[in-house]
């Protein structure tokens, strides 16, 4: 068994001697327990953001689909497909009393003919993530504007896709018009802005001269002041996170001046969200996004990297934005 282990904290953007690949030999399974064989791991901006408080030597942590290869347990037998709490590791021993309390995971429900990777994507973590930190903290009615940064990554483009199913109009950030085109083209958002050009503010209240009702933050920094200045009276803003500052040492921020006279001006409601916290409920927001792939309602891109080796290199393009939806490693 192989793994992926922090070695020194990162300092910027990651660098490869920053994490080791170590090899393990692991114990034969006791009753209840499970081994797994990791089939697609994750490569997510909340590994980057998580890292300060990694301890040294820890694997890196990611989710990951995989299948059960030896059991002695009733629950988990052979051949089931979980989505584990796992990390950067070929082989995983779970015990059915621990997975889905102590260690986070869940069975991987059946997804008719769509791939497994979905799992992960569209019917995982990502996709809970848009669904409850849209519509539970924005509430978006039809009609709304609605404004969602990072709009070409996983969460991003499933969210402006919610939107719309919504009736509201959507607007997209992202860091190519390549990806803007996918936006307005493919998934049906009204509006792109590419952040890496100018007047972005110009832009906004040029696409939203009703103003914004929504403001779905994956991305934080400059930007997200810009999108504030637009806000309408009883805007709703979910901070979903904020990978501006991910590769940044926190006394180099910026501060955020313009947020709290414009809450206080537009009596705006500004909430953040683990989506963790949604566990009790975990279940629907798969089985709603299910039906909506099913319905041709939302579509989706996964950007795949072959081998567990290269997923340090998938994790680093994710970061430098070369991912369209979900990034992911195919080990
Ligand atoms: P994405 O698929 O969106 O990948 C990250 C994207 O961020 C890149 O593709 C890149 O696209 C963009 N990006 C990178 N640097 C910058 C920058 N400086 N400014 C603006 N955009 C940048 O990842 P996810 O969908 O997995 O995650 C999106 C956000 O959601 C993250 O902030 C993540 O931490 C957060 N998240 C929060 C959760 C929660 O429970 N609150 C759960 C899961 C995710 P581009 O080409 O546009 O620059």
């Amino acid at each position: 068994a192989k793994k992926f282990v922090l070695d020194k904290h990162f300092n910027g953007l990651p660098k490869r001697t920053d994490i080791k690949l170590v090899e393990e030999t692991l114990p034969q399974i006791q009753n209840g327990e499970f081994l797994t064989e990791a089939v697609y791991l994750s490569v997510d901006p909340y590994i980057r953001a998580y890292q300060p408080l990694t301890k040294l030597g820890r694997v890196m942590m990611c989710l990951q689909i995989a299948k059960v290869i030896e059991s002695n347990s009733e629950k988990f037998p052979i051949g089931t497909y979980v989505v584990g709490d796992y990390g950067w590791r070929t082989h995983t021993i779970s015990c059915e009393k621990s997975f889905g309390e102590k260690v986070m995971g869940w069975k991987l429900p059946p997804f008719g003919t769509l791939p497994l990777s979905v799992g992960l994507g569209m019917l995982g973590l990502t996709g809970n993530t848009a669904y409850f930190g849209l519509l539970d903290i924005c509430q978006p009615k039809a009609n709304e504007t609605v404004v969602v940064s990072g709009a070409a990554g996983a969460v991003g483009s499933h969210v402006g896709q919610i939107a719309k199913i919504k009736g509201c109009k959507v607007i997209g950030i992202a860091g190519s018009d390549d990806k803007g085109k996918w936006l307005t083209n493919e998934l049906g958002f009204d509006h792109f802005i590419n952040y890496k050009e100018p007047n972005i503010l110009e832009k906004l209240k040029q696409f939203a001269p009703n103003k914004v009702d929504c403001y779905f933050d994956n991305v934080g920094g400059e930007l997200s002041s810009n999108v504030m200045r637009c806000m309408n009276k009883f805007g709703r803003i979910s901070v979903c996170g904020a990978i501006t500052a991910y590769n940044s040492n926190p006394a180099d921020l910026p501060k955020a001046t313009l947020v709290q006279g414009m809450m206080a001006i537009q009596q705006l409601k500004m909430e953040g969200f683990i989506v963790t916290t949604f566990f009790p409920r975990w279940m629907e927001g798969i089985e709603q996004n299910l039906k909506w792939l099913q319905e041709g309602k939302l579509k989706y891109r996964e950007t795949i990297t072959d081998g567990f080796e290269n997923t340090f290199q998938a994790f680093v393009d994710m970061l430098q934005g070369k991912n369209f939806g979900k990034a992911l490693v195919k080990v």
